[in-house]
């Protein structure tokens, strides 16, 4: 018997708004705000105080699900859920049950080499509604120990999106998750930092027994076992994974694994029970008295005009125009503002080798080796070389003082063999720094291979009489040795020499 994970997600996002959901106190989320601070009789859930809806945060749910393509109803309408726990001044929170702003769309997600191999899937999204976040407790330890609310994070705007159980293994929650924050942020209705608290999952997961061909062999699936509360990428993989080994065990050893709501231990690596369960009926939902139902013809209609390119869109034509591999286009849509980074610099590099180079067709188009070439090129020393170089200063790309243009001077200078690499590094640390040009720079710390021709013959005939084992070698046949003397002359002239020029030098003086 196999067994197959079935998984779904419920991910709570806060949305990006100035004020809160249904007052004007600032939506200041978890930031470090002295407790109780953000605070009004609307928020905190006095007797008498009425919510108004924050027009932003409608939006913003709406425009939400028309990323996630979702349709999205003419009419929304907010209900009150009902529970008592100290964080939910009400009583209840105000939530949407039977009317959300979004239903029954689909996120594409790429998996690499996951496990069911399943490269490409579309996840179904079952809907997306709007609701206030909780305030936060924080239990005080010592002798008189008490649970302390800051209600700063109370009423804060968020979109809760629920998938369908469509995932089949950790590596696919994760990737989901990865997506919809990217298509969050492109959208600006959330940061969607997991570490920050602005993005929090939980995950729900059976087993199905089936067969070789993944066909069920049962027809309904088996009670889930949600794990709530993870807060981090890593967390939802390694719950998962803990998961489905439990239950993996259990129904091995003849057990039925019961319907539960799980918690997720960090620092132990398990999973462990928490409490059973509430179903739908034990909220005792009922719509909002104090709040009319929301019209969403008119706003639909108009946020779907302005939906800004999406990131799957966006790295389907950054490998398209751009050539960029499917691992560059993913972190550059992934990372804010690095995208546009990215395309200015091939916008700029074309133009550089254009002036200069034969590599065009009659058209002026980069033909397609030189398209992969540089493409292959400029996304190594952007995503490895200069995002690490950033990370380690902590700088972002709206800090970066280096313009497109003289980033793309920079790859210029490398792919006409201006520059070696390791001197390239330097010169690329030295840019990060100044903001200054690189040929100026390149120059002021004779970073280049200007090598005056008579040093590089100079060098290369001392070298060859000094080693006359290898140059035997060489006119025996052992043509790599070449390489050899090519090494040497570099460090010989720190780098200086340009290695090709040097490689036909050596031959022309050895007379190979
Ligand atoms: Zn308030
Ligand atoms: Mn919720």
């Amino acid at each position: 018997m196999r067994l197959l994970p079935i998984i779904g997600l419920e991910i709570h996002a806060q949305l990006k708004t100035e004020s809160k959901m249904f007052c004007s106190c600032a939506n200041v989320g978890d930031a470090a705000t002295a407790p109780n601070t953000s605070i009004c009789p609307v928020c905190t859930g006095q007797p008498g105080s009425l919510p108004t809806l924050n027009q932003k945060a409608l939006e913003l749910g709406v425009l939400t699900g028309l990323a996630l393509g979702c349709e999205i109803p003419a009419q929304s309408v907010f209900d009150r859920k009902n529970y008592f726990y100290p964080d939910l001044p009400k009583g209840y929170q105000i939530s949407q049950f039977h009317l959300p702003v979004a239903l029954r769309g689909k996120l594409e997600i790429d998996v690499p080499g996951g496990k069911p191999p399943r490269e490409h899937v579309a996840i179904g999204i079952t809907r997306a509604h709007l609701e206030e976040d909780a305030a936060k407790n924080f239990h005080s330890g010592g002798e008189e120990s008490a649970t302390l609310v800051d209600y700063n994070r109370s009423s804060t705007p968020l979109i809760e999106i629920v998938t369908e159980p469509d995932l089949r293994s950790p590596a696919e929650a994760k990737a989901l998750l990865q997506e919809l924050r990217a298509v969050l942020r492109t959208i600006h209705a959330s940061d969607a930092d997991m570490e920050k608290g602005q993005m929090r999952c939980d995950a729900n997961v059976s087993l199905l027994p089936v067969d070789e061909e993944n066909h069920p062999l049962q027809p309904n699936l088996n009670p889930k076992v949600e794990i709530k509360n993870l807060n981090s990428f890593r967390s939802v993989e390694r719950a998962l994974a803990y998961e489905i080994e439990r239950q993996t065990k259990l129904m091995e050893a003849g057990d039925v694994v019961q319907g539960a709501t799980r918690g997720w231990d960090e620092d132990k690596g398990a999973t462990f029970e928490q409490r059973t369960k509430e179903t739908s009926a034990d909220y005792r939902y009922f719509p909002e008295p104090d709040l009319p139902p929301q019209d969403l013809t008119v706003l639909r209609e108009e946020l779907k005009a302005r939906l800004p390119e999406l990131p799957a869109q966006k790295r389907a034509r950054l490998m398209d125009e751009w050539w960029f591999t499917p691992a560059d286009a993913a972190f550059f849509v992934s990372n804010d503002g690095w995208a546009d980074y990215a395309e200015n610099v091939m916008g700029e590099l074309g133009n550089w080798i254009a002036d200069t180079d034969k590599s065009h067709d009659s058209a002026g188009e980069v033909l397609a080796d030189n398209k992969k070439k540089l493409a292959k090129l400029a996304g190594g020393w952007l995503t490895s070389k200069l995002a690490g170089l950033m990370a380690e200063t902590n700088l972002t790309i709206s800090d970066l003082k280096i313009s497109a243009e003289d980033f793309a001077e920079f790859l210029n200078l490398i792919y006409k063999g201006e520059i070696n690499s390791s001197n390239a590094q330097k010169l690329l640390a030295l840019m990060v720094e100044t903001g200054t040009d690189p040929s100026h720079l390149m120059e002021e710390h004779n970073l280049g291979q200007n090598l005056d021709e008579s040093v590089l013959i100079e060098t290369i005939k001392r070298l060859v009489e000094q080693n006359p084992d290898q140059v035997a070698q060489i006119k025996a046949g052992k043509l790599g040795v070449i390489k050899w003397f090519v090494g040497a002359v570099m460090k010989a002239t720190e780098g200086k020499a340009n290695p090709s020029q040097a490689e036909e030098m050596v031959k022309k003086e050895i007379g190979v």
